[in-house]
Order: C-alpha cells, then sequence, then structure tokens
C-alpha cells in the first residue's frame, strides 16, 4: 500500500513513522509514505495556504487552492469536481480529509482502508478547510474520536498506524491481528508473561496448563467479560450493561 500524506507540519511525522512496526512495514515493503509539504503549494510569493473566513467567523481557513494543486500534483490528473468538470471517481483513490467532523475510525473501517493500494490523506489546521474542499476534492472524511486536535497529523499517524498493522505479513508471526480488540467483535481478555508469581500475585493457573483447548474458551469467556463490563455496546442492543455485573 502506499499513503500519500498532505501537511503543513511534514517535520511531525519524522519520530512516528521511522520506529517499530511503520519502520518494518516499509523496509518489508508493504507500506510506503509519501510527505508533501502544503506550503509547497501556496498561493503567491509568500506561499499563503491560509485566509479569514467569509462572514466573520475567528481564526483562519485553509484555501481551497493549494490543497487541490497538491492533490493533483500527487495523482498527476485533475481531480476536483468543478463546475462542469467530470472526474471520474471510481479511477481515484481514497482522498480522505481528516476532519473531527467525518465518520469514526473503527476497526472494520481500518480494514475496509487496508483493501486499497493506495490513500491520500489531508491534514488540515487553523479552523479547518474550506468546504469546497470537502464537498468536490475530498472523497471520504475520517475521525479519530469525538474531540478537537489542533491539525490534521496526529489523526493522520492514528490512521496509518492502524492500517500498517493488518497489512498482510506486517506482524508477521510475532501475533495475529485477528486477537486484538475489536477484531472479532470484542476487547481483548487478559494477558500475562513471567514471572508466575509476582509479589503474591499468580497468574490464573489455566494459562500455565498446557490445555490449548481449554486456555482457548477462558480466553473467549475472559474476552467477553470484558467487554460486558468495559464496552457493552459493542455486544450490540440485546446486551444490557447490567450484564456486567456476572463476574
Ligand atoms: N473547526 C473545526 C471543526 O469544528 O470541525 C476543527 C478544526 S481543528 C482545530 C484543525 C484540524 O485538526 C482539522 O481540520 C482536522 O484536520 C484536525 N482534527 C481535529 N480533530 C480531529 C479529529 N478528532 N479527527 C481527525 N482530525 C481532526
Amino acid at each position: 500500500m502506499h499513503i500519500d500524506i498532505v501537511t503543513l507540519f511534514p517535520n511531525m511525522f519524522r519520530g512516528p513513522f521511522e520506529e517499530s512496526i511503520l519502520r518494518r512495514a516499509q523496509e518489508m515493503g508493504a507500506l510506503s509514505i509519501a510527505i508533501h509539504d502544503l506550503r509547497l503549494f501556496g498561493v503567491g510569493k509568500h506561499r499563503q495556504v491560509d485566509d479569514v473566513p467569509y462572514g466573520g467567523s475567528p481564526g483562519m481557513l485553509l484555501r481551497p487552492e493549494p490543497i487541490v494543486a497538491a492533490v493533483e500534483s500527487i495523482l498527476d490528473r485533475p481531480v476536483f469536481r468543478g463546475a462542469g468538470e467530470t472526474v471520474d471517481l471510481s479511477t481515484l483513490p481514497p482522498i480522505i480529509l481528516l476532519t473531527p467532523q467525518g465518520r469514526p475510525l473503527t476497526q472494520a473501517l481500518v480494514k475496509e482502508l487496508a483493501q486499497h493500494p493506495r490513500l491520500v490523506l489531508i491534514c488540515g489546521r487553523y479552523e479547518g478547510f474550506d468546504e469546497r474542499v470537502r464537498e468536490f476534492l475530498a472523497t471520504d472524511e475520517i475521525s479519530i474520536g469525538d474531540y478537537v486536535l489542533s491539525g490534521g497529523e496526529l489523526a493522520a499517524m492514528v490512521l496509518v498506524d492502524a492500517v500498517a498493522r493488518v497489512l498482510p505479513g506486517v506482524l508477521g508471526y510475532e501475533r495475529g491481528a485477528e486477537e486484538d480488540s475489536f477484531a472479532s467483535g470484542l476487547l481483548e481478555g487478559p494477558q500475562y508473561t513471567r514471572p508466575p508469581e509476582f509479589r503474591g500475585r499468580r497468574v490464573p493457573p489455566i494459562l500455565l496448563s498446557g490445555h490449548h483447548e481449554r486456555i482457548a474458551a477462558w480466553r473467549r469467556e475472559q474476552a467477553l467479560k470484558r467487554t460486558r463490563e468495559r464496552r457493552p455496546d459493542l455486544l450490540g442492543p440485546t446486551a444490557r450493561p447490567e450484564d456486567a455485573g456476572d463476574r
């Protein structure tokens, strides 16, 4: 998969994309990432990217021209659906605005995104985007949660990290992403490592028993219990919060 990221702050991506699983995903060729500096597409000799909102709201908004120019340069074709212009959306990679107004990023959406060979992510700043970017350039809008960040960069990093770990081969044999929380619709249950006893607190004996089937059944039971306790909403409308009490 290839991911293009349009941002006013390219340096923010340095550390997170150069460590651990994201680094390995790139080294093994499962993922490539290109960071594009929005400032280079700014308007005029000052390369302006923002301006005051019409109508007098506070703050600044990202202008449409630099963002459209950046994305059209990245994809090397017209992609803005201007009046009288047609763009065949089926031939475009998803062009995703990171915005608190977008659809929530869930594990199901992460898996859906991971099916695409290419994604374009656009990071907002200031008070966000001119509405024409949303309407006539973006093909999707994604939020990482019901809170407001200062910019889309951290949101883009979260999205890239979540997508990278479900790409085939990226986690290797270390661990299956299918055991993670949300993958099966449940939270993951408790996990333990050495030592078997720490300051009087023991690892549940079943995990040391070597009975793989019983261990799998225990894990499933614990995952259900934890999900009932913490996120009964994941179990659907029939699961009542009172069910969380059956410990
Ligand atoms: N005025 C905007 C609004 O109320 O929707 C918020 C703008 S926010 C200060 C600046 C940028 O941060 C946004 O354009 C977006 O790119 C990013 N951002 C903030 N919160 C986000 C979230 N929860 N998910 C994804 N991106 C977010």
